[in-house]
């Protein structure tokens, strides 16, 4: 197996089934032998996790992407010259993205303008129209600013996140897409397309049920608990990623390959465990609002339960900041939306929490 590809001078070679690039932080290993997959793993700076991963599924002269690594400044070609390196014919391969995110779709023009043909889960496009495109940057700072953050906060939040999703209309990248429930096929392979809605309203996982191994984006890691962020008011992001994990943990899901990391054990226990997670974070808010009738959202992030730097929280990174207080909007969504808790809009047009019952 790929033998030809990886002689020569290409690559820094680390075995048959391993090879690196430029010492720039990159590895391309064979995970999986039937189907057959590679990990491409690409190195990230300015986020929390370390690394994404892109995997290249292959059988016979056909090839199928799943999710498209992370651009930077450098106009990145590793994971194009991975599959140069694995032999990928260009031509024959498919793209697919789990989700629409910057590290799981930043090099889909590199890979579409080397003529791979790039799908598109349907709800991975609506998230693209919804997501990225200004006018959810505009929600956004009038959503924070109405659970009591700052005007300026809000704005300074919402810029610094909105625009890490890709929108393949704008950006004119060529693509066709996939319904939910329909299979995209590779050689003997076919992957059904199956909705795993939580960290982002469209997002997909892709499932092999012969050898019942699924490809799961950021729908549920090993290394961290995946970010739930809000989406428009009476949308419960939360509730969603909660069934997601139940219905993952039941998939009778053997191997995971994840978008961040590798799997550590069973899926289904990780799936139950991250739940488990949430709503412990979900019943420390209920208490706050019990014991302290008519906060705002804002004011209630610290009762979540957070490892975070409240104390200095103005010297924390934005990107931080983001994750805390739209993680715990979104839990307060979900109290309401299970009849838990009540918000209020005051007179300043703030959002204030008041349990039910
Ligand atoms: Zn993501
Ligand atoms: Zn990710």
């Amino acid at each position: 197996m790929g033998g030809d590809a990886l002689d020569g001078t290409w690559g820094q070679g680390c075995g048959e089934n391993c090879f690196t690039l430029d010492g720039d932080g990159f590895t391309c290993s064979r995970v999986l032998d039937e189907p057959e997959v590679w990990r491409v793993e690409l190195l990230m700076h300015d986020t929390f996790l370390p690394s994404v991963n892109a995997f290249v599924l292959r059988d016979g002269d056909e090839t199928l992407v799943v999710d498209a690594g992370t651009s930077d400044d450098f106009n990145d070609t590793r994971l194009m010259r991975a599959l140069l390196g694995l032999g990928v014919d260009p031509e024959r391969t498919t793209l697919v993205c789990t989700h629409a995110h910057m590290d799981h779709a930043g090099l889909a023009r590199e890979l579409t303008e080397a003529g791979v043909r790039a799908v598109v889960p349907e709800g991975v496009l609506s998230d693209m129209r919804r997501l990225a495109v200004p006018a959810w940057r505009d929600e956004m700072v009038a959503r924070m600013s109405a659970e009591g953050v700052g005007a300026t906060e809000s704005v300074e939040l919402a810029d610094v996140i909105w625009d890490h999703a890709v929108n393949f209309e704008t950006e004119r990248i060529a693509f066709s897409t996939v319904a939910a429930g329909e299979a995209l096929r590779c050689g003997r392979w076919s992957l059904e397309v199956v909705p795993t809605p939580g960290h982002t309203p469209g997002h997909c996982a892709l499932w092999e049920p012969r050898t019942r191994t699924a490809f799961l984006g950021d729908a549920v890691l090993f290394l961290c608990s995946t970010c739930i962020g809000f989406w428009g008011e009476g949308e419960d992001p939360m509730g969603e990623q909660l069934a997601t994990l139940r219905r993952l943990a039941g998939t009778g899901i053997e191997r995971a390959l994840l978008g961040h990391g590798l799997q550590e054990g069973s899926v289904a226990e990780r799936c139950l465990a991250n739940a488990a997670h949430h709503e412990r974070r979900s019943a420390r808010a209920l208490a706050a609002i019990r014991e302290t009738p008519g906060q705002t959202g804002f004011e209630l992030v610290p009762a979540m339960g957070w490892r975070a730097p409240f104390d200095h929280w103005a010297q924390t990174p934005a990107l931080t900041r983001w994750f805390l207080v739209s993680e715990s909007i979104a839990h307060l969504d979900h109290l309401v939306a299970t009849g838990a808790v009540r918000r209020e809009r005051d007179g300043a047009g703030v959002n204030r929490y008041v349990a039910v019952g």
